[in-house]
């Protein structure tokens, strides 16, 4: 309690006076909307609420969307002709790429036959080659630390069904698995040190060459194991779900095998992607298990159990269009000094295969059409024009967004996508619309509310977000039964931090501004995140009405102040 007491009162001081490292921006005329005109974005943002009905349509209606998929496609259609009833302009699709083939599932099942029949929770994987309609084989589990190791394995593989990965101990859930950040938690973060003072290229103390070589060899191995099965003629190549329990299965995208590859860029540079039309060659069919059902079946082998199975995986490749489309609808400008210039809103659409990616990210997308539609529907009428942008391609590697950047505002020439990572400078080439841009705002980490902003290195914002996120800050929402108030949390923890793996980066990457908000986890890592159970249901209406109207009140106020929203000094 102590602890707590005096957590919340450090965490009141340090957000009340502006630490050392948000000094900077102090006695600029921060712009806040008038009262009124927060008021009305509340009112339509918590009391006539549209974003649980978007969210519920893209995610149950329309479902999965990985990107080029059917399921993509709609959706990309769906919420264009959606912001464009709504009254928004210029909505349409935008090409990049080309990204790739999509892929669907049709039909799949998977089941222990022998000794005893066990029908399995399991997921192919993302891009999959099908099986030839059902295959039934005996299952194999490989067990291998070197390549030597796999050799045993020469013409024992053929129609088998193998377990490449590691049983994995399962530990019981003692303690909730949904978390809300504690004031002793954002304290913390309010108190991180500026990144810009961390040392480049390392993480944990280890320089990041040494962990990509790390990488890179436990890839090659990986690579010579799936080049076997391929070889050997294997059904079906299994591995375990990462983390979860209870029947979660987090999976995503499937292995390639053929060349190893010999550097990060040609690693992570696309030539070994499941999507690229022939990659199937370089495949066997795979999918990813429930830990339970892996490790018993791994047990029974071990204990000199014969295990037959049989796998149906029917799914379909779509290389008709392989360009990937960013949705894209605006809120003119109505200032003539101003309407050129541009603030943006996003999130990305597309999801991964195993259920209607709610939390990843349909609750980022609806979020920001809501947003939209808030200010709309107060009748609100922006200076500078509002651009929404839908993107897809974000789990292969924030491919929209940086797409899209590049065409519209300029890019790292000669850095690549591996510059920051390795260190390496690139040289930046700006577009006429680089110096017409404000602020770009992200929402993907899960259905939590907005606890603050991470300030992406950037001290110049924070008086200006401070003020913004005040007005919701435990936000009363009405009464419970008892006559009880029901409020929402603190919103006002500012990080001088960074946040990475999504979309904001693609921005910030060239020196634009661009934030992701600080959002309670909620059950995100633990059972969401990728996984067969990002449903609906683990939405909590409440938390993205609140990130709903906030989103709006901040995109509306940089669309209204006189002055762009200010840089950091180098990107
Ligand atoms: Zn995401």
């Amino acid at each position: 309690m102590f602890r707590n007491r005096f957590a919340a009162i450090m965490l009141v001081l340090a957000l009340l006076l502006p630490s050392a490292a948000f000094a900077k921006s102090a006695g600029s005329e921060v712009y806040r909307a008038p009262a009124e005109d927060l008021e009305k974005i509340k009112i339509e943002g918590l009391k006539n609420s549209k974003v649980m009905d978007t969210l519920g349509y893209l995610t149950e209606v329309i479902g999965p969307r990985l990107t080029n998929s059917p399921g993509m496609k709609r959706a990309n259609e769906w919420t264009r002709d959606t912001m464009s009833k709504w009254g928004m302009s210029n909505a349409h699709l935008e090409a990049w790429g080309p990204f790739g083939r999509g892929w669907s599932l049709n039909r799949f099942s998977a089941q222990v036959v022998a000794p005893n029949a066990l029908p399995v929770i399991a997921f192919p994987k993302a891009w999959s080659p099908s099986t030839p309609g059902m295959v039934t084989g005996k299952v194999v589990k490989l067990e291998y630390k070197t390549a030597e190791d796999l050799e045993k394995y020469k013409g024992k593989l053929k129609g088998a069904i193998v377990f490449i990965s590691n049983k994995r101990p399962i530990k019981a859930g003692f303690k909730e698995i949904g978390h809300r950040f504690t004031d002793s938690e954002l304290l913390a973060m309010a108190n991180a040190p500026d990144p810009s003072t961390m040392p480049r290229g390392r993480q944990g103390g280890n320089p990041i060459q040494a962990r990509i070589q790390a990488f890179m060899k436990s890839f090659a191995l990986q690579n010579m194991a799936m080049n076997m099965l391929i070889e050997e003629g294997a059904a079906v190549m299994v591995d375990n779900s990462r983390k979860g329990s209870g029947g979660t299965v987090f999976v995503s995208g499937a292995s390639v095998g053929g060349p190893a590859p010999t550097s990060i860029q040609d690693l992570f540079g696309g030539r070994n992607s499941a999507y690229q039309i022939g990659a199937e060659k370089n495949m066997v069919p795979q999918m990813t298990m429930s830990t339970e059902n892996y490790n018993q079946i791994a047990r029974m082998l071990k204990r000199g159990e014969e295990v037959t199975m049989s796998v149906n995986i029917d799914a379909s490749y779509h290389d008709d269009d392989l360009m990937g489309y960013n949705t894209i609808a605006e809120i003119p400008g109505t200032d003539p000094a101003l309407k050129d210039e541009i603030v943006m809103v996003g999130a990305h659409l597309d999801s991964w295969h195993a259920a209607g990616g709610a939390t990843d990210n349909g609750a980022g997308s609806a979020v920001a059409m809501e947003a939209a539609r808030i200010i709309l529907a107060s009748g609100l009428k922006p200076r500078r024009t509002i651009r929404v942008a839908l993107w897809s391609g974000e789990e292969q590697g924030l491919n929209g967004s940086r797409e899209y950047v590049k065409q519209h505002f300029g890019e790292m020439e000669g850095g690549g996508r591996f510059a920051a990572i390795l260190g390496q400078k690139g040289k930046l080439t700006t577009k006429p619309d680089y110096e017409k841009f404000s602020a770009y705002y992200n929402m993907d980490n899960g259905t939590g509310q907005f606890r603050g902003v991470y300030l992406q290195g950037n001290a110049a914002v924070a008086d200006i977000f401070r003020a913004w996120l005040m007005p919701f800050d435990k936000i009363l929402l009405g009464k419970d039964t008892k006559g009880n108030e029901i409020r929402g949390k603190s919103t006002t923890t500012l990080t001088i931090n960074n946040t990475s793996g999504t979309d904001h980066l693609s921005f910030d990457a060239i020196g634009l501004p661009g934030f992701q908000f600080i959002q309670d986890p909620v059950e995100y890592s633990p059972l969401t995140h990728h996984s067969n159970q990002d449903n609906f249901d683990r939405i909590q209406a409440g938390d993205i009405k609140i990130n709903s109207t906030i989103m709006a009140a901040f995109v509306y106020q940089t669309a209204m102040m006189d002055q762009k929203i200010p840089r950091k000094s180098t990107p």
